[in-house]
């Protein structure tokens, strides 16, 4: 939305976001509301792999399953717990980052940190991951410092970085802009890969919200990889924005606005 953005970007810099919107860090339901229907995700969420585990394991147990599949069981009972110990770690985190009375419970530490050591970090540790999904994955710009809790802007940043990786494709790239704009310093995750279509844009920052159930699931998303970020850029008062186009890409941007003193 053009009208939002215009009141937080001069003109002249509207150009290359022209296309962006503004994700609304103001949930427009109430939270009591939101709060209900992620306990009712989290049990669906849950609940999945426990009776794929427990079914694995019954079959085990009973004798029913044959020597030759045993190993195999096994390595199922592995996979699904590692992803359930990787969605509780996620819910965890949010629900430190939004507690009921509003407070979040995370200690934040503020301090002075280097938006460009936090792309680098992020770079460097996932390197690997990028290598495996034939990605190249980069970091550029320029020093730009803000006032952060370093931990907290190293998780945002990995998880639009994990995202831009699995939702890419082979051959294609990941890049991360770090700048300092006159309205202050941006941090900016850009890929080359399946893009998010229109309609779900504004969406994909909801808890549990997917635009492909199976890709999420079959790369190892917990579907709240963009709630934590939304999250984390609301404790640090910074805006976001999403540019993105099927089939082109995605451009996240997280702008860090000078506080008032
Ligand atoms: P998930 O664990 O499913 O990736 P997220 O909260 O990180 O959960 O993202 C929500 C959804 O938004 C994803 O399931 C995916 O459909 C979409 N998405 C997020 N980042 C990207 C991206 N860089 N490119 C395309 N789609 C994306």
């Amino acid at each position: 939305n053009l009208d939002d953005i215009s009141n937080h970007v001069p003109y002249r810099e509207l150009e290359p976001f022209a296309r962006a919107i503004q994700i609304d860090q103001q949930s427009r339901k109430s939270s009591e509301r939101l709060r209900r229907e992620f306990t009712a995700n989290v049990s669906h969420e849950l609940k999945t792999p426990l009776t794929s585990i427990s079914g694995y394991a019954e079959l085990i147990q009973t004798g029913m399953a044959k020597p030759d599949d045993v190993k195999d069981f096994a390595a199922k009972i592995r996979k699904e717990s590692s992803r359930l110990l990787i969605l509780i770690g996620d819910i965890i985190k949010l629900s430190e980052l939004d507690s009921a009375d509003g407070e979040p419970q995370v200690a934040a530490h503020f301090e002075q940190v280097d938006l460009m050591d936090v792309a680098k970090e992020c770079v460097s540790d996932l390197q690997l991951t990028a290598q495996k999904s034939y990605v190249t994955i980069l970091a550029q710009g320029s020093s730009a410092l803000v006032q952060a809790d370093r931990g907290l802007l190293v998780e945002l940043c990995t998880n639009l970085c994990d995202n831009a990786i699995r939702y890419n494709r082979a051959g294609g790239k990941v890049t991360v802009i770090v700048e300092n704009n006159p309205e202050g310093a941006s941090l900016t995750v850009q890929d080359t890969g399946i893009g998010i279509p229109a309609k779900h844009q504004q969406r994909v920052f909801e808890r549990f919200y997917r635009v492909d159930k199976s890709r999420s699931k079959a790369t190892g998303g917990t579907g709240l990889g963009l709630a934590i970020v939304k999250h984390i850029a609301m404790l640090h008062g910074a805006k976001l924005t999403l540019e993105s186009e099927e089939g082109k890409g995605t451009t996240i941007r997280v702008l860090f606005v000078p506080r008032k003193t």
